[in-house]
């Protein structure tokens, strides 16, 4: 999609604070962080958002699933962390790329 930030981050035509990459998703630190620890786990593939899933995606949405465990203790969260999907304007999707918010450490606003 050439006129999605993440797909231009993804192939690294706006820079970004990677901090994990592999052949299926990019993790990178959010611009404008709500927590110490706000990272965004964007496959590379563009999926619109949860509704245009398919089950192609269904081994994508595995990986990522079993990633966020993993990059919550690289970034030194040890006693927790949020994950959270926006889906639609309503829920506050600005970004219409997929992404999984993973926040966590000083600053975690309540839910
Ligand atoms: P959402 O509201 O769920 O669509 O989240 C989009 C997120 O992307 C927001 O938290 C933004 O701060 C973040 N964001 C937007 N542009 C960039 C960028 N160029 N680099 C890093 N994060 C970004
Ligand atoms: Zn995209």
């Amino acid at each position: 999609m050439s006129d999605c930030v993440f797909c231009k981050i993804v192939a690294g035509e706006i820079p970004s604070e990677r901090v994990y990459e592999d052949d299926r998703v990019v993790v990178f630190r959010d611009i404008n962080p709500k927590a110490c620890v706000h990272l965004l786990l964007v496959p590379r593939e563009h999926i619109a958002g949860l509704g245009q899933l398919g089950a192609e995606h269904d081994a994508l949405m595995a990986h990522c699933m079993r990633l966020l465990p993993q990059l919550a203790r690289d970034a030194g969260l040890t006693s927790g962390f949020r994950t959270i999907i926006n889906t639609g304007r309503e829920a506050g999707q600005e970004v219409f790329h997929l992404h999984i918010h993973l926040l966590g450490g000083d600053g975690l606003p309540g839910f």
